[in-house]
């Protein structure tokens, strides 16, 4: 059984992003990019389920710049077999991400594709379910805990209020939600390992897939600053400021 996972190179999530000062988008220049995390959580819990026996092959795939072959490296020392760089200097939106994986699903014929909930730059929370729909495969996002046996996935997802328990036949696509596991460190050993295992570069024309943006970012601002906080002696003062200043009631 084979299992496709998706990895996205973002600013790391440790980095305080700066907007452009021309308001066109975040400045990525000279910022740390990493996977992004949901994708790590992908790429473990697809190591894991291949040193449970349960998977025979972990297919790592990124679509985005030539740099993006150094997210798909890191995910060959958690542990994946071989990655596809679908390689694009375009920016890449879900829809033309999701029509992407669709091609290489189609292609690699996995048993699961694992992909993040979302990605931390954008914040879509769309190319999973878009790739679903594509694909025509069957769908559980926000997964907690995934169980493969026997020809499905027993996968429990986070939901309002608790969690919801799906039962997915094969091929499905399934999305990664925070507590789903903890990704293991990168040890040296595996990240030289790793430098020996077969990367593939290919263009989205290969796939016959137009990756044209179909959206227009108009304008990227800062939130507003927040005002600093005061404290109020009693209750009375609470209540006269809310009416008076803040207006609430
Ligand atoms: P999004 O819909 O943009 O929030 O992304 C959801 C998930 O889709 C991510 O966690 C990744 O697994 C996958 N994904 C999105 N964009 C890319 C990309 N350029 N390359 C590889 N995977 C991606």
């Amino acid at each position: 059984m084979k299992v496709l996972v998706s990895v996205k190179r973002v600013v790391d999530y440790n980095v305080k992003v700066r907007i452009k000062s021309d308001g066109t988008g975040v400045d990525v220049v000279n910022v740390k990019m990493s996977m992004n995390p949901f994708d790590e959580i992908a790429v473990e819990e697809a190591v894991r389920l291949k040193e449970a026996g349960v998977v025979s092959e972990v297919v790592a795939v990124s679509c985005g710049v030539a740099q993006a072959q150094e997210t798909l490296r890191t995910a060959l020392a958690i542990g994946a077999d071989r990655a596809v760089l679908i390689e694009s200097s375009e920016d890449l939106q879900p829809l033309a991400v999701a029509k992407l994986l669709k091609a290489l699903v189609d292609r690699e014929q996995p048993s699961l594709v694992l992909l993040g909930k979302q990605a931390i730059d954008d914040d879509s929370n769309q190319t999973g379910q878009m790739l679903a729909a594509l694909a025509n495969l069957p769908q559980a996002t926000f997964a907690s805990k995934v169980v493969v046996a026997g020809g499905k996935a027993t996968v429990s997802r986070e939901v309002d209020g608790g969690a919801e328990t799906l039962s997915l036949t094969l091929p499905a696509v399934v999305t990664t939600d925070l507590r789903l596991n903890e990704p293991r460190y990168v040890t040296l050993p595996n990240i030289m390992k790793a430098k020996k295992k077969p990367l593939e570069t290919i263009k989205p024309e290969d796939l016959g897939v137009d990756v044209t943006p179909r959206l227009k970012t108009l304008k990227v601002a800062e939130p507003p600053r927040r005002c600093a906080g005061v404290t109020v002696p009693d209750v009375k003062t609470l209540v006269e400021k809310l009416k008076t200043e803040a207006k609430v009631i």
